[in-house]
């Protein structure tokens, strides 16, 4: 990094102190720029780095509800409006203990450069609360996202913050924030959320969309060395949306995934993952991962607190949460012959990690390029609203293969113009940034 990334780097770190992720996600991207920033001196003058690091709003806001017992509960919530340069902001809220203003920074700033990459026209925020939705009654997830609303609702519409769902947010949650925002607001304003349900504006597709944007990503990435999905040995970490989505594609396309996880332990499943019943076990009954290996029945292990990235793999599929891969499990990987790792999640690999994995030669898909798939469905949910339309299954997923494949594109080509051919982490940081550059010296300061 040169000394005037560096310079903005600290600034950054300065007056944003102890948001570790953040820190993380800048230095990342910033390790990607330099070629950029001496080929461009206009996004200098125009001080484009430093008002990217910067979000245009950062909301802060109590969220007070009443428990089943009775009591009055109080968590915070957030929204961060990262750039609005490309269009309305656009990402999801979380809903997790370890929510604070660090994480949400990180998830914004990532998703900036994810929603160019898609090249749907989407601005990138994020947010969310520290409420835990574990354990939960169905009646405190509703009136806890009723509140959560009662608040955001002033700082969201169509046209302006467009959010979503993310880790501890899915169509339940979805459905109460949205019926919020109807009854407080008396519009109908179908754009305003995306994941709804199918049946009230929701687009087929959006679901699996995440997961199965990474295996088609991994697939273009294999591609690139003449092979495929097929016959490769696959591990998932999670066992969220991501996580069975992603666990459903790549067996589709002839891989064999043998491992899945949750915060408690993992699954190893030599005949590949029955996804039917990790649904039913994770999606219907809310329940731990732990079951699927006593319902499964002979042959499969459950360890209990394990490290997931023990189980050998020719393709990784990091899809649990952020710093989930680190460098001695990287190294793990390696030593046991992975060809391929794509990152359902948002950071889920560390900086180390992501290093070890580049200098053994491994095909390497950041998450910012491999899991754009669903705020790619959710442009195209938008589209749908906009137009009073719904698609066919077969049509939305046509358009998710052919988005995944322009993203996987862009950052092989982008790679290559910048003279690191196969780094697709330089390529997505550089494609990206130049695409909300432009605009953002297009619309002046
Ligand atoms: N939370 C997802 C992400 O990390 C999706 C956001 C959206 O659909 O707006 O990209």
């Amino acid at each position: 990094m040169d000394r005037h990334l560096e310079n903005i780097r600290e600034d950054v770190f300065r007056r944003n102190q102890g948001e570790a992720e953040f820190h993380q996600a800048v230095t990342e991207v910033f390790e990607s720029l330099e070629p950029v920033v001496s080929r461009h001196p206009e996004y200098a003058e125009a001080a484009i780095l430093q008002r990217m690091c910067e979000p245009e709003r950062q909301i802060i806001f109590r969220v007070p509800w009443v428990d089943d017992s009775g009591r009055v509960q109080i968590n915070r919530g957030f929204r961060v409006e990262f750039n609005s340069a490309l269009g309305p902001y656009k990402g999801g809220l979380r809903f997790h203990p370890s929510v604070y203003l660090g994480i949400v920074k990180f998830l914004g700033f990532e998703q900036v450069f994810k929603n160019a990459l898609t090249g749907m026209p989407i601005g990138g925020g994020k947010g969310g609360s520290d409420f835990d939705p574990r354990g939960k009654s169905n009646g405190e997830v509703m009136r806890f996202c009723q509140s959560f609303m009662t608040e955001l609702y002033r700082h969201i519409g169509e046209h302006t913050d467009v959010p979503a769902g993310d880790i501890g947010v899915g169509a339940r949650e979805i459905g109460y924030l949205f019926g919020q925002y109807k009854r407080i607001t008396n519009r109908y304003e179908s754009g305003v959320l995306t994941g709804k349900g199918t049946g009230w504006g929701g687009s087929l597709v959006r679901p699996e969309a995440t997961g199965f944007g990474a295996v088609l990503f991994a697939q273009e990435m294999l591609r690139t060395r003449g092979a495929g999905l097929d016959g490769q040995r696959v591990v998932v970490s999670g066992s969220g949306n991501v996580a069975i989505n992603a666990i459903a594609k790549a067996q589709s396309l002839g891989a064999t995934v043998v491992a899945a996880s949750d915060s408690s332990g993992y699954v190893v499943d030599e005949s590949g993952i029955d996804v039917g019943l990790l649904r039913t076990i994770k999606e219907t009954e809310r329940g731990r991962i732990s079951e699927y290996a006593e319902r499964r029945g002979r042959g499969v292990a459950y360890v209990a607190g394990g490290n997931v990235w023990d189980v050998d793999a020719t393709v990784a599929l990091p899809s649990a949460t952020q710093n989930e891969l680190d460098a001695k499990s990287a190294g793990r990987l390696v030593e046991r012959g992975v060809v391929a790792v794509a990152e359902g999640a948002n950071m889920p690999c560390t900086a180390e990690a992501t290093a070890i994995f580049q200098e053994a030669g491994v095909l390497f898909g950041p998450g910012k390029a491999a899991n754009a798939g669903g705020v790619a469905t959710s442009a195209l949910e938008m589209q749908q609203n906009a137009s009073r339309d719904s698609w066919s299954f077969e049509h939305t997923e046509r358009r998710l293969g052919e988005i995944m494949v322009g993203i996987h594109d862009t950052c092989a080509r982008t790679a290559e113009e910048y003279g690191q051919p196969g780094n697709y982490v330089a390529g997505a940081n550089i494609a990206g940034f130049v695409k909300v550059a432009d605009a953002m010296l297009a619309l002046g300061v």
